[in-house]
Parts: structure tokens; sequence; C-alpha cells
């Protein structure tokens, strides 16, 4: 998780909103073991906030064995202080999100696995019919910003720079950029990683995870936590299906015995196959407008 593997304490995060006419812009930096969150007013003008973290337990080569189980009991302390304070976090966007009549779906993935094709033809046959904007999450670049920004989106791209997921404090600035209207829905493509995003709650109201038939039909084995708490598996790419080796009836019966409520669809977003029953799941939830 990620306090053990430091990407928590380290990042240095930028936001970039990305005007539909315009360049994005944004800049960040951060001091020595300190966090820096570059949060971004309304006016769209970024600035810097700094806050320092927990230290991380201290690294020793040669440590004997009583050591190690304090070092390790630091660590799970870390853990849940970090996790404890993102699920706060993750409500007062949960509670943002209701009073304004906001549906927001965090989407997860490996790399690759479409997160981002799904999200350009959603937005093309959709667009006109539903107010949706995106929140891009990536370690570096702006590049599925600009893909999603070309597809007629509003979007804010989040680098995390080291880090390996999104944060609620990261989606809570991302939120005050895109200032969603009430009746809409906001994507937040999480960094791909089938680990580190499955433990931070964003203040989702629902969690969709695509599964591509490329990366292998092992994954709900291999990654259940990822799973688990999901709401809607996306099987992805499924135009590929004649190509790779996916057993797609091995691969069903995993993912219902690690989540078994969760409703499973198969899409390629590349031959628009069931992409109307995504729809339909879309439709379904998004909020009717405040007046
Ligand atoms: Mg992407």
């Amino acid at each position: 998780m990620c306090a053990t593997c430091g990407c928590s304490g380290t990042a240095v995060v930028r936001l970039f909103p990305l005007d539909l006419a315009g360049a994005a812009g944004a800049a960040g930096a951060a001091g020595p073991r300190q966090h820096a969150h570059v949060h971004a007013s309304h006016e769209h003008e970024p600035h810097e906030h700094e806050h320092e973290h927990e230290p991380h337990a201290p690294h020793q080569h040669e440590i004997h064995q009583h050591d190690h189980s304090a070092q390790d009991e630091r660590t799970v302390q870390l853990e849940q202080k970090v996790l404890a304070k993102n699920d706060r976090l993750a409500e007062q966007n949960r509670e943002w999100l209701r009073e304004r009549g906001v549906l927001a779906i965090n989407l997860m993935s490996s790399p690759g696995a479409g997160k981002t094709t799904l999200l350009e033809r959603t937005a093309r046959e959709l667009g006109a019919k539903m107010a949706f904007s995106v929140i891009e999450g990536d370690q570096a670049a702006m590049l599925d910003a600009e893909r999603i920004r070309a597809s007629g989106c509003h979007v804010v791209q989040i680098n995390t720079g080291a880090g390996c997921h999104l944060d609620a404090a990261m989606v809570a600035e991302g939120l005050r950029l895109l200032d969603p209207p009430s009746g809409s829905v906001v994507m937040i493509e999480n960094v791909g990683n089938l680990v580190c995003p499955a433990l931070f709650d964003l203040g989702e109201e629902a969690r969709v995870v695509l599964a591509s038939v490329t990366e292998g039909d092992d994954k709900p084995r291999k990654y259940p936590h990822m799973f688990r708490r999901a709401d809607l598996i996306l099987v992805s790419k499924t135009d590929l299906l004649p190509y790779v080796d996916f057993d797609s009836k091995r691969h069903a019966a995993d993912v219902r015995k690690t989540a078994p409520d969760a409703l499973m669809l198969q899409v390629s977003a590349a031959t628009g196959a069931g992409m109307n029953e995504w729809y339909a799941w879309l439709r379904r939830r998004t909020p009717v407008p405040h007046e």
C-alpha cells in the first residue's frame, strides 16, 4: 500500500484545468520530506499549498527482528492515519456532490485497459444528451486530457508525480476547478494501477473497473481488492477476443466469486459493441438537476 511504497509521502501534485478553447497552465514544487499539493483556484490560477505529512518510519539496513516489528507497527499506524484522513475528505466530496446533484464515478484499471478510449466514445455519443466532465489522473503528461478535450468535454488533468493513485484531496481540487453543473456526471479516470487506487475512496458514488481482454483473465484472482468493491466491471476490448488468450467464462466466474454483487458488461469502444448497456447504466444513475 502507498504509505509502504512511499508514493503518498513524496508526490508533487499538479492540476491542469483545460479550457475547451485555450491552453492549460499550472506548476508546482516541493521541499524535502514534504508533500506539495498544488491547489488551483476558481480563477484557474493555481497556487501552492504545502503541508507536512507524517514522517516515514526510518529506513535501516541493519536492524534486528524486534526493530522490524516496531517498524512494521509504525508503518501500519501511518497507513491507517493516511486512509482515515482520506476517508474524511472523501465524505466531504460525497456530500458536496450530493448537494449539487452531481454523479461522480471512479474509473479504475491497469494502464492501457482503455479507460480514456471508453470516455472519448462516451463523450462523443452521449455528450449531446448528458452533461459530463472528466478528471484525468496520470503520473505525468497531458495526453489523456487533450484527447478528452478534443471530444468536447471539460477536463482537469491531475499529474500525481510519483503518486500511484488519486486521493480525495486531489479530487476535491479537481471538482472545484471543473465546477460541474447539477444533473451532470463527473468521470474520474484514476491513475492506471490495479493496486493502490482500490484503497482510496474519492467520494464517488460508483466504482467502475475496466478489465481488458488483452491483459489476461487472471486479474480478478491476482488483484481481488480492485474487483471486490466494484459496482460495475467492464470487460473491455472485446473486439480483440479472437486474437488473445482470454477465457471469458473463467474470468466471469472469478469476478463472480470476488464481486458477487457487481454488474458485468462486455464492451468494445472500438466497434461500439455493448456501449448501449454502459450508457443505460449511466443514465439510470444520473441525478435529476436541482431547481
Ligand atoms: Mg488514460
